[in-house]
């Protein structure tokens, strides 16, 4: 079993005088063959984190096992782990068949024919076969990507790690290696941790996401659960394009009040926020409903005023303006939908799309 834990993991930078805590007691268990991504802003402790189940970096504190067995004690060459770069790393010196056998031909008991067997399956699997005499410098982008991953194949690692290993490849690319790394992972069936600050590719790549900022993990769970239950406003945020639409409120019995407008709390909801005063209300982009007008008989309604209609394709994003208030929306309408600059509509927050959290701690409350 290649299970991985990270047990109260801390990593401290010393900065001169200034201590930077890049990871902050961080508890992850990854089951054997699953496929977790590390996702969060820049400087939000991924890499370090990688790096530190890697080898590479020391936890300040805390533990890091696979299949049970602590392996902080052990070099990185011992630790049946596998790493593919963003930058590929492969030696320009060398082909591609010489690129993909140098780690075997260090580390491992095999023979040459042995290891000529290996990285000629592993070439077959990734459909570089045609490639293996080739240097990395007569190599696309994508190409040179596939070597890297080959060059961790071939090893059978009990875990890959991979930082941002699309990052340096176009969208259509990237987008089609997506697709082609998931599969391939799950072929070979190995635990493995992919680092990336992109959150589509964490929502379309994952088993689980991990969620991280300032060193602290926000959320573990299914990109489904992450998206529709984040823990947090953080989360909340930092999944979805266009980004979930947030208003400030204040309790007032069952109502949530501001300037733009009044929120009608559901009996379970006001149950919900019972006890907390600020209250943040998040609706995503695609769940707010557009009533072509404003209709003051209409309680579910509130006024706004369109702004600018941006068309993404079959899709268009709006951007209102609410009440007489300077407050923002935007909204996912079909791309058929027509919808003119300074038309006056009427905008309708569905009430199990709402959600709401604690404005003082960003925690989720329903
Ligand atoms: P990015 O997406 O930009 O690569 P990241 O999420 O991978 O960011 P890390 O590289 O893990 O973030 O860095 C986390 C924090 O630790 C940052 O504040 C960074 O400046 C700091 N840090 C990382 N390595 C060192 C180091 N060797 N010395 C001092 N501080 C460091």
């Amino acid at each position: 079993m290649a299970d991985l834990t990270l047990n109260k993991i801390t990593k401290v930078f010393q900065d001169g005088d200034d201590e930077i805590v890049a990871v902050d007691d961080l508890d992850l268990d990854i089951e054997d063959g699953e496929f977790v991504v590390l996702v969060g802003p820049s400087g939000c402790g991924k890499s370090t984190t990688l790096r530190m189940v890697a080898g590479l970096e020391t936890p300040t504190d805390g533990e890091i096992s696979i299949g049970g067995d602590p392996i902080q004690d052990k070099r990185p060459q011992e630790r049946d782990i596998a790493m593919v770069f963003q930058s590929y790393a492969l030696y320009p010196h060398m082909t591609v068949r010489e690129n993909m056998s140098f780690g075997l031909e260090e580390s491992t008991e095999m023979s040459g024919d042995e290891i000529g067997e290996t990285v000629e399956k592993a070439a077959g699997t990734l459909d570089i076969t045609q490639l293996l005499d080739r240097k990395p410098s007569a190599l696309s982008g994508g190409q040179q990507q596939r070597v890297a991953l080959g060059r961790a194949i071939v090893r059978s690692p009990a875990v890959f790690l991979m930082d941002e290993p699309l990052s340096n490849l176009d969208a259509k690319l990237r987008a089609e290696m997506r697709t082609e790394l998931q599969q391939l992972q799950e072929d070979l069936d190995v635990t493995t941790i992919y680092v990336t600050h992109d959150q589509t590719e964490a929502m379309t790549m994952g088993d689980r996401i991990a969620i991280l900022d300032g060193g602290e993990l926000q959320q573990l769970g299914t990109p489904m659960e992450c998206y529709h239950e984040p823990a947090n406003v953080f989360v909340a945020g930092f999944l979805g394009e266009p980004s979930m639409n947030f208003f400030q409120l204040e309790r007032d019995g069952e109502t949530l009040t501001s300037e733009a407008f009044d929120y009608r709390l559901s009996p379970e909801a006001a149950t919900a926020v019972d006890g907390h005063a600020e209250i943040t209300l998040g609706v995503r982009p695609e769940s707010v409903e557009i009533a072509d007008e404003y209709d003051e008989t209409d309680a579910d309604l509130v006024p706004a005023t369109v702004d600018v209609v941006e068309p993404h394709g079959d899709e268009n994003a709006v951007h209102l303006r609410l009440g007489d208030a300077d407050t923002r929306l935007t909204v996912m309408v079909d791309g058929m939908r027509y919808l003119a600059s300074g038309q006056e509509v009427g905008v309708h927050f569905p009430e199990e799309a709402i959600h709401l959290f604690d404005s003082a701690t960003g925690d989720a409350l329903h």
